[in-house]
């Protein structure tokens, strides 16, 4: 399923990334993964705190990462992990969320990690 706009015109997270669309920014830690990671806060929060983790350059989900993007992944889970140390949830816990497509109620096409901290949560997931 081709679900690609071209980057940085059509897509809000690419607009929000580059600064075209306000948003709350929230401070990346460690900030040397400022350059390829931004984070911000949704703007629906499901919880105390709720803030998106997103790739710079445009990725529409999940499914669109090869090999050569591991790096890049790993970047975007250090950010949530030191953000959620930041707030100082990491050790009551904390909840990263990667819906993927129509069933998992995707609904932004631009690959985004959701860090939902400061309550508890019920498992399974609705
Ligand atoms: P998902 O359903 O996983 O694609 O998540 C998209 C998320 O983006 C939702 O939690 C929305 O509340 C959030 N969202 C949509 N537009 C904005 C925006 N302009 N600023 C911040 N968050 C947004
Ligand atoms: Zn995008």
């Amino acid at each position: 399923m081709d679900q690609k706009p071209a980057a940085g015109t059509s897509c809000l997270f690419c607009k929000i990334a580059a600064g075209a669309i306000p948003s709350k920014a929230v401070a990346i830690a460690p900030p040397e993964l400022a350059k390829e990671v931004y984070a911000f806060e949704d703007i629906h929060p499901q919880a105390p705190s709720h803030i998106l983790i997103i790739p710079r350059r445009h990725l529409a989900s999940l499914n669109e990462l090869g090999p050569s993007d591991a790096e890049l992944v790993g970047k975007l889970v250090l950010a949530a992990q030191g953000i959620a140390r930041e707030r100082q949830f990491s050790e009551r816990g904390y909840r990263l969320v990667l819906n993927t497509n129509a069933a998992a109620g995707q609904t932004v096409f631009h690959l985004h990690i959701h860090l939902l901290g400061g309550r508890n949560f019920t498992w399974p997931p609705g």
